[in-house]
């Protein structure tokens, strides 16, 4: 089975890039789609193709004395040679640092796209997983917390949140959107390879159809209900319509599911509880990941959560979960507040008191966006499950504010931390993927 993965700009955010560069130490064959015809030519492994946009079209210069041509579409051929290709224009994170992105698979679409560049990977499924793998989970972990993740990727491919129909893709390469695909490395891990062969074809359905596989690393002892954290992906409704095997579960063995009634304040309770180590035998508590803290002075705050919360107020997608006080007014910061919460403590409205008014911020990312601080170089909060230790100074104002929080990313479905712990004591991949994906069933493809 054959994917189309989009790939994305260096830092991840955007599908339109500026310049393309390829080359490969095989030698590339690349195809030069104009109106009529397609031409052909070769490139030695001290080649590179750089293709700029031009209008609706590709301006092409290959380097070395190879020329200039332009083309309405850019097919870079990976079949003849290594099946290999370097696209010098991305960087991805490494072990060395940031270098070069390299891909693995049979072709690389390059397409003018409004002023910018488009451009598609196209692989087999089974060697996107390889990249996927490497990108996601260390081969250190057990080999069924592996093949769980390998099953969660694989049905994750076909059945993504925001559906890439018309980017012409099946998914991205990115983690802000899709699951990370950072590219192949030049020695894989024999086993993550091992993960996908002995999963091979198989992927998680409920009923009929492929579930949405949403993962995360690890959901701080509770995994969220689906809809405690995402809006719906095509209304941005939020809440949006529960999905039923996305269910909160703790991160312990359990007899029967239950989701106790519980208002605010008593989650609020058990979370600080899990949090100072009360109770603390949970699948993911062995993790580094599990607990954390972050201690923020009043000042830089105030200095810093006024400026992004105007940023998330004016992006359609982050808009509706910014509510500010009438006046619009940021004033002294005097408390935070988790005003409503989900049954695994995830915070889903969070109002921020000030001296000009209350603000309401609503959603796992955007609370966790909110707290973006490049002065204490924090891109987000780690999770939303939150709660707030407030420091006063002499007269009795906010001095400083420590956020505590368990887990790391949204905490929705399979959790790879959890899928680690459980797998330590002695659980199979069936067995990790029946716990976090509720009532959904293994199925071969096209089964
Ligand atoms: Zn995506």
């Amino acid at each position: 089975m054959k994917l189309r993965v989009a790939l994305t700009t260096t830092d991840l955010s955007s599908l339109e890039h500026k310049q393309v560069v390829v080359s490969s130490p095989f030698g590339l064959t690349v195809q030069f789609e104009n109106e009529k015809r397609v031409k052909t030519l070769s490139l030695n492994a001290a080649q590179q193709l750089k293709v700029s946009p031009r209008g609706e079209e590709l301006d092409v210069v290959i380097t070395g004395a190879g020329g200039r041509i332009t083309a309405s579409r850019v097919v870079v051929d990976m079949t003849k040679g290594g099946h290999s290709a370097f696209v010098n224009s991305i960087k991805r994170a490494r072990a060395k640092g940031q270098e070069h992105a390299e891909y693995r698979g049979h072709e690389i679409d390059i397409t003018p796209h409004r002023g910018h560049l488009r451009l598609t990977l196209v692989l087999d499924m089974e060697q996107y997983l390889k990249g996927v793998l490497e990108s996601e989970i260390p081969s250190s972990y057990h080999i069924e917390a592996l093949k769980a993740q390998a099953v969660a990727a694989r049905t994750y491919a076909l059945n993504p949140r925001i559906s890439h129909e018309k980017d012409n893709a099946d998914v991205c390469d990115s983690y802000l959107c899709c699951q990370y695909f950072a590219g192949h490395k030049a020695v894989g891990s024999a086993k993550h390879t091992q993960a996908i062969e002995s999963t091979s074809g198989e992927i998680l359905k409920y009923g009929t159809k492929a579930i949405l596989a949403l993962f995360s690393s690890n959901a701080g002892g509770y995994t969220s209900n689906y809809e405690d954290c995402f809006s719906d992906p095509k209304t941005n409704i939020f809440p949006p319509a529960p999905i039923p095997y996305l269910r909160a579960v703790p991160e312990k063995q359990q007899t029967s599911m239950y989701e106790p009634k519980a208002t605010a304040k008593e989650i609020e309770k058990r979370i600080k509880e899990s949090w100072h180590g009360q109770k603390h035998a949970t699948f993911d508590s062995w993790s580094p990941h599990f607990k954390w803290s972050v201690h923020m002075p009043a000042q830089s705050l105030e200095a810093h959560m006024h400026h992004e919360l105007s940023l998330l107020a004016k992006e359609p997608e982050t808009a509706p979960f910014v509510i500010p006080p009438e006046g619009g007014q940021f004033g002294h910061i005097q408390k935070f507040e988790v005003t409503q919460r989900g049954v695994s403590g995830v915070a889903i409205e969070l109002a921020i008191h000030t001296s000009q008014g209350q603000w309401l911020v609503k959603k796992e990312l955007v609370i966790r966006s909110a707290f973006k601080n490049p002065e204490l170089k924090l891109v987000r909060l780690k999770s939303a499950k939150i709660f707030f230790e407030h420091e006063h100074d002499h007269l009795g104002l906010l001095s400083s504010v420590t956020v505590r929080g368990l887990g790391w990313g949204h905490g929705v479905g399979l959790q790879q931390t959890g899928a680690q712990g459980m797998a330590l004591l002695g659980k199979n991949y069936r067995e990790i993927l029946a716990h976090y994906f509720t009532n959904s069933q293994i199925h071969k493809i096209g089964s």
